[in-house]
């Protein structure tokens, strides 16, 4: 079967990617093989086509890699999440309400936060601060005043004072003591500037959460508070005269939990503790989930890391009833729900747009028709070998060609062997692998030796990107995401690879790939065309990638560019903003670029008063000096 015959279309490349799976109804593929993109889940007829988009971006002189956002789909999933609770509550019959607090550190660039109080006002959708610098952000982009900020984190004297200031203005501010030892401080400063503060408890919960961020939540959990220090802090209060000001009760069982049966077991613990917490005379008002609502990086819909066993409908129908079921039992009122949710607010609305520089394909060199006359002992063992080898000798060919790899390596070690000799035993070597790699597809068991024998041979395609800048959970926590090509969808992808960037470094490489039956080690690829840029894209990054990316290389932050959807399909650019220069780079590590540039000058000086160089070409290489200061980190074509 030669496979360009074979008549490939966009519906086969939507399964083979399972565009479907993960893409919640943004994503899917025109009849002419591109990837398109749609604000509103499943309705194409206004999609857009993302290599268009690419096209527009290039067109205002940006390169790639380009991270890009789609505004209205942030919108969407606010609303999604707000509407979805508001349903739950409805069709439940619920007393209380729920109110959305969007946590910074998800990803804190402003134009995220400001997209999210934006469209969130209509839903006074607040904002979650664990910091400092994020309360401070929050108190300067927040202006709805039914919304809450929920301030988490250990605090100092500055902090508390600048929450205190908040609530001062009017914001539902929300102090949540987290380490027993800051109530003292919290009260005294409360009472100092006369503020009566809204105060928060974060509870340690005996539940437990499989999620890759379990560690959050828990009896292991660095954060909150257990039974006995929370009755403190309740005493503590009464003594102060303040126990009306404990409205809140915060968990947070960490980020991304895959299993509802998790999240249900926590909503029922923290529910039988807030009503506690009324039973102790507490002024209880609002219980806050924290995070953990899932997204489904995989498509699989299973409980596996990178997926969620759940929808957000359901989500918001379990958590409601869990609440309600708990506190009904014991007459306690309905509270405001709130939750922490920022992973699926943010995922889907940025992907990470970067073009392939290269491939590299392990196929052996072509072996001579006929071996040298005086080839050496070991090579011609190991030719034997390969010419050998059958369906039923793989293990032992196997064995064999590693073995006498070996001894051709040592002859070559030993003087015995040139240089060009050792090339050909290599070689050898190679075509007997892929020849082993051929007759593994067809074995039925495979011997536990060459399991990945077929991945170890795959393409290399090299990207122009650093996964440690802008897919940073993908090294450091193994966090799927799904990438696929942006065109040629309708051409049938020929190759398997595996993804290097542009670090060289031995991490920066993607070698996991999502899959509906697990993971995958290799990704299908198209064959790289001449003159033709071919283009890949990283989805759903918009959750915790940004700022988790550290500067590995000095490759530094990508260029941004959000677009906004219009109904009729075609599409605005609202904002645009330049990723790092080699200089912003090269200063973030506290490098004075002036004093460089002083200091090349002088370089070049002195090779021009040596004789090395003349004036004109010491004025060329510090233009080209100048112009690599002020350049993309990335790779220019
Ligand atoms: C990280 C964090 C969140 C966000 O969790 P998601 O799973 O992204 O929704 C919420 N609350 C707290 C306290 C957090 O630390």
């Amino acid at each position: 079967m030669t496979p360009t015959l074979e008549r490939w279309t966009a519906e086969r490349s939507t399964e083979l990617y399972g565009v479907r799976e993960w893409g919640a109804g943004f994503f899917g593929i025109s009849p002419s093989g591109d990837l398109q993109v749609t604000a509103e889940p499943g309705n194409f007829s206004g999609a857009v086509s993302i290599p268009e988009i690419l096209a527009g971006i290039q067109d205002r002189g940006l390169d790639m890699p380009v991270l890009l956002r789609i505004e209205n789909i942030l919108d969407t999933q606010i609303s999604l999440l707000n509407d979805s609770f508001q349903t739950a509550m409805e069709s439940l019959a619920f007393k209380g309400s729920y109110l959305g607090a969007y946590p910074i550190k998800v990803n804190q660039q402003q134009q995220v936060v400001e997209a999210v109080t934006r469209h969130g006002k209509k839903y006074h959708h607040g904002l979650e601060a664990g910091s400092k610098a994020e309360l401070i952000a929050a108190m300067g982009m927040l202006r709805d005043t039914e919304a809450v900020l929920v301030c988490n984190g250990y605090k100092d004297e500055e902090f508390i004072d600048l929450g205190l200031h908040a609530t001062q203005l009017g914001f539902k501010c929300v102090l949540v003591i987290e380490m027993p030892g800051e109530l003292p401080l919290i009260i005294e400063r409360a009472k100092a500037l006369g503020v009566d503060p809204i105060l928060g408890v974060r509870v340690k919960l005996s539940a437990q959460a499989n999620g890759m961020w379990a560690e959050s939540g828990g009896d292991r959990s660095i954060f909150g508070l257990n039974a006995a220090q929370i009755i403190e802090v309740i005493d503590a209060l009464k003594d102060a005269g303040m126990l009306d000001c404990l409205q809140l009760l915060h968990y947070h069982l960490g980020s991304q939990i895959p299993n509802i049966r998790e999240i249900r077991n926590a909503v029922a613990e923290a529910s039988r503790v807030y009503a506690g917490l009324v039973g102790e005379g507490a002024g209880m008002r609002y219980l806050d989930l924290g995070g953990g609502l899932a997204v489904d990086y995989d498509g699989t819909q299973t409980n596996f890391m990178s997926s969620r066993n759940y929808s957000v409908d359901e989500y918001c129908v379990d958590v409601v009833e869990g609440v309600m079921t708990v506190l009904d039992e014991q007459n306690v009122p309905h509270p405001t729900i709130i939750t922490e949710s920022g992973r699926a607010l943010v995922a889907y609305y940025s992907m990470l747009l970067f073009n392939v520089l290269d491939a590299a394909r392990f196929e052996p060199e072509p072996l001579p028709d006929k071996l040298p006359e005086n080839t050496n002992i070991h090579i011609l063992h190991l030719h034997d070998a390969m010419q050998s080898l059958n369906l039923r000798n793989v293990q032992e060919c196997f064995n064999d060609i590693l073995y006498y790899r070996d001894e051709v390596r040592q002859a070559f070690a030993q003087g015995k062997l040139s240089f060009r000799e050792r090339a050909l035993g290599d070689s050898v070597f190679w075509e007997t692998i892929h020849r082993i790699a051929r007759l593994a597809k067809d074995m039925p068991t495979l011997p536990q030796e060459l399991e990945g024998i077929t991945e170890a041979l795959s393409d290399i395609y090299y990207c122009n990107f650093s996964v440690f800048q802008s897919l940073p959970d993908s090294w450091a926590i193994g966090q799927l995401f799904p990438i696929m090509p942006v065109h040629r969808l309708n051409e049938m992808p020929t190759r398997e690879g595996l993804l290097a960037d542009i670090t060289c470094d031995c991490d920066g490489k993607i070698d996991r790939f999502i899959d509906s039956q697990g993971v995958k080690r290799t990704m299908p690829l198209h064959e790289l065309k001449d003159n033709e840029e071919y283009c890949l894209g990283a989805f759903l990054v918009g959750a915790y990638q940004e700022t988790l990316g550290d500067l590995h290389n000095l490759l530094g932050d990508t260029n941004i560019v959000t677009i906004r959807i219009r109904e009729n399909g075609e599409f605005d650019f609202v904002g645009e903003l330049e990723g790092d220069s080699v200089e912003d780079i090269l200063s973030y590590v506290e490098y004075d670029t002036k004093a460089l540039l002083n200091r090349f000058r002088e370089t070049a000086e002195n090779a021009v008063r040596s004789g090395q160089i003349t004036p004109t070409q010491r004025r060329k290489i510090l233009q080209a000096y100048k112009d690599g200061l002020q350049g993309y980190t990335y790779f220019e074509r």
